[in-house]
């Protein structure tokens, strides 16, 4: 019975259903503020789609219109979407070597995220190496060692005659021997995906024993970010990736697109140039960057913390309830929540057994009324009256009646029926949550 009233409350609580039409025509503005993003244009229509089917005969929420009520659920589809628990590099337990592999295409940031990423083991007091395997871009391995200079870690190079593979092998020797605990293989790039490349790569991996491949995505490669990162899993298989150039104004689509098609976690993002600017990744931050809705987001946000508050209250008077220490502040509060829902004619409405779309026969002015005096008479009382109704004495009944304006034998009617409510809840375990005599209701 409690989860189908709780269902019932949920309803409530809300402004109807969002029907097909409503999604279709907020998904619209969805599917351009995505692409405008840069999203891949397939992963738009999947993504869409998908969340086309979670959202039609969603409830709509209090303080929303059905627009706003889609963009919510495409912000929490995408925030799932991109989110995870590993955003550190996984290492290796103990005294164990871990090899990181930094593939991606040129100019992608690996060099740079590799210095970068040394700054962070090194803050957590690892030592790591940083070895040279691009032997084909004019100064890459002086690159890779002024950055090393700047991060103040070794970095391994036999020059440009040897092959990255041998290179990777001997780095690894050389840290065994060295008691680095970290090696990363900072790899080259081709301007696109090619066969060389990925041969070398695959053969990087076939000979050293590499612990994580992370691939590195300039943002700003939008639309190409699918297919680069499709095929270097596809190929050699990734662990992980980081997203660069999140610093310029590219609304960073690549995140979506790549997490949907590889589904491995975005690890950290490249914020600039210098080799502080490596941060964590925050799903939230991302999606709503992507959506580009700002505005719509914060009020969101608004609403749902309202709603929040709301069932915090809720869930202190279900406590209490448990008890059976129900009060007369609770009775307003619960009084209030009714208001919120709709009025007393839509919640009867909606109820089992009196609902299906039809009203039942009350007055539902007559009842507000009612409210409304009830109101006044539980306001004429002291707090104290309020939490321990049994403080009602005669004398207190007259006092509080001449408050709220009313005759005596209305507050002694709301006293009894307050009593009557309390008891009632205390003989109904099934909706409290507890356990009775009778075992579950409904
Ligand atoms: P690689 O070819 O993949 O090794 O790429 P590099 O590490 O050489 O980086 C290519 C260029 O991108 C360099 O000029 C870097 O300074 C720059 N770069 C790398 N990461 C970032 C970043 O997060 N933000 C910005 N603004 N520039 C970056
Ligand atoms: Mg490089």
């Amino acid at each position: 019975l409690s989860q189908k009233l709780q269902n019932v409350f949920k309803n409530l609580r809300s402004k109807g259903r969002l029907t097909e039409d409503d999604v279709k025509a907020a998904l619209k503005e969805v599917k351009m503020a995505l692409l405008e993003a840069d999203v891949n244009f397939k992963v738009v229509k999947q993504f869409t789609k998908a969340v086309q089917e979670r959202a039609i005969g969603s409830d709509v929420m209090n303080g929303l219109n059905p627009g706003q009520m889609v963009i919510k659920i495409v912000n929490e589809e995408m925030v799932k979407l991109m989110g995870s628990e590993t955003t550190e590099i996984a290492l290796r337990p103990g005294q164990q070597i871990t090899v990181i592999m930094m593939v991606g295409l040129q100019g992608a940031g690996k060099t740079t995220t590799t210095a970068k990423i040394a700054g962070k083991l090194k803050q957590k007091g690892k030592k790591p190496l940083l070895a040279a395997c691009d032997v084909y871009r004019p100064a890459a391995i002086e690159q890779l060692k002024i950055n090393g200079e700047k991060q103040e870690v070794e970095v391994f190079s036999m020059g440009d005659k040897n092959k990255p593979v041998n290179i990777a092998k001997a780095a690894v020797e050389h840290a065994a021997k060295n008691g680095n605990q970290v090696v990363i293989l900072d790899t080259a790039g081709r301007l696109h995906v090619d066969e060389d490349m990925m041969d070398e790569l695959i053969e990087i991996k076939e000979n050293v024993d590499v612990a994580q491949t992370i691939l590195v995505v300039d943002a700003m490669t939008g639309q190409d970010a699918v297919n680069v990162a499709g095929t270097f899993d596809e190929k050699i298989g990734i662990d992980g990736v980081v997203l660069t150039k999140l610093d310029g104004d590219t609304r960073g689509g690549a995140a979506l697109s790549i997490r949907a098609v590889t589904g491995k976690p975005i690890l950290y993002v490249g914020m600039g140039e210098k080799l502080s600017d490596l941060e964590q990744f925050y799903p939230d931050r991302m999606a709503s960057r992507i959506l580009g809705m700002g505005d719509v987001l914060t009020l969101i946000e608004k609403a749902q913390s309202e709603i929040d508050i709301d069932e915090e209250k809720a869930k202190d008077m279900q406590q209490r309830l448990k008890k059976a220490d129900f009060t007369f502040d609770d009775y307003l509060l619960s009084m209030e929540q009714m208001k919120k829902m709709g009025g007393l004619g839509n919640i009867l409405g909606m109820l089992p057994g009196l609902g299906g779309g039809k009203m039942p026969d009350i007055d539902e002015g007559e009842a507000e009324k009612n409210m409304a005096r009830t109101t006044a008479i539980i306001y004429s009382m002291t707090k104290k009256e309020r939490s321990n109704p049994s403080l009602l004495n005669p004398s207190r009944k007259h006092r509080i009646a001449k408050g709220a304006g009313v005759d005596i034998s209305e507050v002694n009617r709301l006293v009894k029926q307050f009593e009557q409510a309390k008891k009632m809840m205390k003989q109904m375990p099934g909706l409290m949550g507890g356990r009775g005599r009778g075992g579950k209701m409904g």
